[in-house]
């Protein structure tokens, strides 16, 4: 039995970036970036206006409230070619470029618009005021976004506003996910006698959805070795497989057979970790990543966060991406642990001081994938850990933070 750390450490050793693809900009939401965006104008591109109101020169309102003579209208998308004299405003819109001789923008809720082609304007503004200066953000040739960053909506603005109408990303990942086991059977069946729904194939492909890569439902297959060789086959065609069940210690459990079988090897074969310790990371000769995961959900659940998340985010060119752990408040307590770091099932809120609190939720173990579903975080606890007390600080992971 291996700990988490070390598993990470051979899991990036043998996951490493798949190939690369340009796509429109439009369909390279949350797509990690093979390249870095650069800034090819200045931002702003020009001095613009940041409100509604009057372009002005602060020394002719330094005595306000006085009246200037309007003598022009910039709307956003227009400019004028007219430079400001003394004692002249023009009306100007947010965004809109500052005009020559104008140096200060005065809001339009503190004017007041005359008869006679003229505006009161009621205070007076500073040099500068309400105008944002060409570059002020970032000039030109900067770096807007690092490669390796996964793009965000925001971040598929910035790179708009950069004029990168297509980019060169990480292709998706697709995952097949393989279940396993004589007992499955279809969802919208009721099961009879030993049956038990075929969940793991929802769970396991939402999980994939999740982390933003594609996945490949594949037929579940029994406990057979033949059919699980054809499957696991099928599934490699995929550029990750992830199976669930059949890696246990039962006589019918063929999965490692199989996977032996098709040339791959195991790199992780047991984790000291609960629950989870069945779970294999194997290569194929090609170097295509396998792991088969305990088909107990949430066995399946923790081996896909610790392990296939990540090498999801490897495959894209992150790395290292473990998730983010951090302190939380105990309410309730914890018994004290084993041999192996226990992930239990939790709800995290923020208290009342800002601080993270956490509780565990009602859950049956391994095998219950219903209690399972009552939480967003999982607290983490290490080996050996003794007895943690109402109010005790605990290593916390939230569950696909938004
Ligand atoms: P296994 O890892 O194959 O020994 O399965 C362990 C437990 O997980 C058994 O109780 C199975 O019924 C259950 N299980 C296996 N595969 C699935 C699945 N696809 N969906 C839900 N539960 C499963
Ligand atoms: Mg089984």
């Amino acid at each position: 039995m291996i700990d988490v750390d070390e598993a990470h450490r051979i899991l990036f050793e043998h996951v490493t970036p798949g190939p690369v693809v340009e796509l429109p900009l439009r369909d390279a939401l949350y797509r990690t970036l093979a390249q870095e965006v650069l800034c090819d104008i200045d931002a702003p591109p020009f001095d613009r206006s940041l409100m509604d109101g009057f372009a002005v020169k602060a020394a002719d309102v330094r005595g306000a409230p006085v009246h200037l003579r309007v003598v022009g209208r910039i709307a956003a998308g227009t400019q004028s070619e007219r430079t400001l004299g003394r004692g002249e405003t023009m009306q100007i819109n947010t965004g809109a470029p500052i005009p020559r001789g104008a140096d200060a923008v005065v809001r339009v809720e503190e004017t007041e618009s005359g008869h006679d082609g003229t505006v009161l304007i009621k205070t007076s503004v500073p040099a500068g005021k309400f105008i944002t200066r060409r570059a002020e953000y970032l000039s030109a040739g900067t770096v807007v976004l690092e490669a390796g960053t996964r793009l965000r909506p925001t971040g598929l603005g910035a790179a708009a506003t950069c004029g990168v109408a297509s980019i060169s990303v990480y292709r998706q990942p697709r995952v097949a996910i393989l279940s396993t086991g004589d007992e499955l059977i279809e969802i919208d069946r009721t099961p009879t006698g030993p049956q038990i729904r075929n969940s793991n194939q929802f769970l396991l492909e939402a999980l994939v959805q999740s982390a933003h890569a594609a996945p490949v439902g594949l037929s579940p297959v029994g406990d057979d070795l033949e059919r699980l060789t054809a499957a696991v086959q099928q599934g490699l065609e995929a550029d990750v497989l992830c199976i669930s069940g059949g890696i246990s210690m039962g006589d019918r459990d063929y999965v490692p057979q199989v996977l032996q079988a098709v040339g791959a090897t195991f790199r992780i074969h047991k984790m000291a970790i609960k629950p989870g310790r069945p779970t294999i990371f194997a290569t194929t000769p090609t170097g295509k990543p396998i792991f088969a995961l305990p088909g107990n959900p949430a066995s399946a659940f923790v081996g896909f966060e610790l392990l296939v998340r990540p090498a999801l985010c490897a495959l894209e060119g992150r790395s290292g991406v473990t998730g983010t752990q951090m302190a939380a408040e105990l309410v309730g307590s914890l018994p004290a642990n084993r041999d192996r770091r226990s992930f239990v099932p939790a709800r995290a809120w923020t208290g009342a001081r800002g601080q993270w609190c956490v509780e565990r939720v009602s859950w049956g173990g391994s095998g219950d994938s219903l209690g399972l579903a009552r939480a967003n975080a999982m607290i983490v606890f290490p080996p050996h850990a003794r007895e943690a007390r109402e109010g005790a600080e605990v290593t916390i992971m939230l569950l696909d933070p938004a």
